[in-house]
């Protein structure tokens, strides 16, 4: 399949590992909008938000859990944080693989866009 976060995952294309088990995959943004800037995302290929049913949430649900550890591993945890996961055309997703975001070490603009 021609996606380029599935070949992250099977380690074809480089990626700065911040967290790693048998179902989820976490790595820096190659772009970084903020001191912390991480990419959350299933092993599994699901193409966005869109595309999460009742076969495939229980990884969405652990990603959560996730991204609550390495907030704290990454010490954005009580300044906080925020979580987006961009789905389609006007959300703005160029990566028609699921990840959620990251965002935190400064204060966030507070508009959603
Ligand atoms: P989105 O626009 O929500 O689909 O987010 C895709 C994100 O993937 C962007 O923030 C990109 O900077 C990031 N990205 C693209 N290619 C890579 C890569 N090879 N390694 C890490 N992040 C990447
Ligand atoms: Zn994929």
């Amino acid at each position: 399949m021609d996606c380029l976060f599935c070949k992250i995952i099977a380690g074809e294309i480089p990626c700065d590992k911040v967290y790693e088990d048998e179902q989820v995959l976490a790595f820096k943004d190659i772009n970084p909008l903020a001191p912390v800037h991480i990419l959350v995302i299933p092993k599994i290929h699901i193409e966005s938000v869109a595309a999460v049913d009742s076969e495939n949430s229980a990884v969405v649900a652990h990603i959560f859990e996730v991204i609550a550890k390495i907030a704290k591993e990454q010490d954005v945890d009580k300044d906080g944080f925020r979580v987006v996961s961009n789905c389609g055309e006007n959300g703005c997703q160029s990566v028609k693989h699921l990840h959620f975001h990251i965002l935190g070490g400064r204060r966030l603009d507070a508009t959603m866009g």
